[in-house]
């Protein structure tokens, strides 16, 4: 058997009950053949492949805390802290019912080969709870945070694990977990990103996902002689990646004419208006179905449908898996030529094969969406030098970083003989960094 499919037969036995971390092992182990099977002696011997699929540690605890009714509640936190190979462990927190430890440590995964992307000197983590902050009071939210915060503050530093947001830790929740990281050790550093800009946050930070999603594919859409210009999109989610890829999309003239949430989905032919979809998500926390209370021309429709919306480019911002191999099929019939993952891996195995098999284009999240660490790093930067950098400093680093991310993918993949196969190409350009930082470092 070959190193490659040992390796992937291991980390299915040894973390049964894990099946996002065995599909992400799987997606990146795969795609790393023609690296592994160049030199694959060398590999073995320095049990690279065992490293790197094993987690420098994880973390868990109980996390109590006690609602407005005044009764205890106890939710479980994690923290996986994967890999410290070219810096320290960054990667954000997800709130969410569904978040178990196989997920964190998917997340975590693959945040390497994200943070490696960037070229900034950051490893990869990750963490969260199945704490679900819908329908909560902000009491709630805070005391629930506050509980978390008193377990992690002992593993996390500036210079150690510099955790961030997700999905259901945004701005609200980051500022009760660094007040309470104060308050716990005294200490005024940048160990979370997403800060409030009142308090070392980064201008741009809240953009930061969805803008870099838009330069990234304007990058591929520019070396393939295109543009988004003039180009119809449909985005899934409408929680911080969706918004601000709606934004960004919309500023390069293409038209938007989709959102969801976990309900439904929205259509609006004549152009998602994104101040109606901030004013429901932002300030009233609301469902996206209130769109068309603003917008009656809008419809909006219960259930998962929205990839059936014709579009020439689908952008996936929600969660794991909601792209499916049947969602890519009416997409492209409808043609749909072009995928780009905001979320982190929105779009299934099957689907992803089924794509790069017609010859779509399509970005994979950890290159796509690593314009939220990009500026997280730089938050850190900031931090560090006790400095703010300004709105179009910050957001011309964020291009910057993107058009290279997309530079070093499409290199890799046409070294390696797959022209335009960004999936092989982003996993190559980043565990070769990590991987040689590996090999420097010795056995740790
Ligand atoms: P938010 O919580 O702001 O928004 C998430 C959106 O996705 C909401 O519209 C939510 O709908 C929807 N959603 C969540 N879970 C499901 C589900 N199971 N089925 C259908 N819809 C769902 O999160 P973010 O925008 O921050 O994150 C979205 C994705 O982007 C995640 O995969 C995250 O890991 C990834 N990401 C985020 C980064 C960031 O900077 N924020 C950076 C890099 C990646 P509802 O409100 O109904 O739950």
């Amino acid at each position: 058997m070959s190193y490659v499919d040992e390796m992937i037969q291991r980390a299915v036995n040894k973390n049964p009950g894990e099946p996002e971390f065995h599909q992400a092992v799987r997606e990146v182990l795969d795609s790393l053949r023609p690296v592994i099977d160049r030199d694959e002696d060398m590999y073995r011997r320095d049990a690279i492949l065992e490293r790197l699929t094993e987690p420098d540690r994880v973390i868990s605890f109980r996390v109590p805390w006690i609602n407005d009714k005044g009764h205890v509640k106890v939710n479980r936190g994690y923290r996986v802290q994967f890999s410290s190979a070219i810096g320290p462990y960054k990667g954000g927190l997800r709130f969410h019912p569904s978040v178990n430890q196989g997920i964190v440590k998917f997340l975590g995964f693959e945040q390497i080969f994200k943070n490696a992307l960037t070229g900034l000197p950051i490893g990869g983590g990750k963490g969260g709870s199945d704490f679900d902050p819908k329908g909560k009071s902000d009491r709630e939210v805070m005391a629930f945070c506050q509980s978390f915060m008193s377990e992690l503050y002992r593993h996390i530093g500036a210079n150690i694990d510099v955790p961030a947001g997700d999905i259901g830790v945004g701005g609200r929740e980051v500022g009760y977990l660094y007040g309470q990281f104060k308050r716990l050790t005294g200490r005024y550093e940048g160990v979370l990103t997403g800060k409030g800009l009142t308090f070392g946050g980064s201008l741009v930070r809240t953009e930061a996902t969805g803008y870099g999603l838009i330069y990234i594919t304007e990058e591929m859409l520019r070396d393939h002689d295109m543009t988004m210009s003039g180009k119809t999109v449909v985005v899934s989610g409408s929680g911080n990646v969706a918004t601000y890829a709606v934004e960004r999309a919309q500023h390069f003239g293409a038209k938007v004419v989709a959102m969801s949430d976990s309900n439904g989905y929205v259509y609006d032919p004549k152009g998602i208006q994104v101040d109606v979809v901030k004013e429901i998500k932002e300030k009233r926390r609301g469902r996206i179905k209130e769109y068309v209370d603003a917008v009656p021309t809008a419809k909006y429709t219960e259930g998962k449908g929205v990839w059936s919306i014709p579009c020439d480019i689908a952008l996936p911002c929600a969660t794991q898996n909601e792209l499916t191999l049947d969602d890519i099929r009416t997409l492209k019939d409808n043609g749909c030529f072009a995928v780009a993952e905001g979320a982190n891996m929105p779009v299934t195995q099957e689907a992803t094969d089924f794509i790069l098999e017609n010859k779509m284009l399509f970005l994979p999240g950890k290159a796509s969406n690593a314009g939220g660490v990009t500026t997280s790093a730089l938050e850190m930067t900031q931090n560090s030098e006790r400095v703010y950098w300004s709105f179009e400093k910050t957001d011309s680093r964020l291009k910057e970083i993107m058009v290279n991310i997309y530079a070093q993918i499409s290199t890799a993949a046409k070294e390696y003989g797959v022209e335009d196969n960004f999936v092989i190409g982003a996993n190559i350009a980043a565990f070769k960094k990590v991987s040689d930082a590996m090999h420097s470092q010795g056995v740790v």
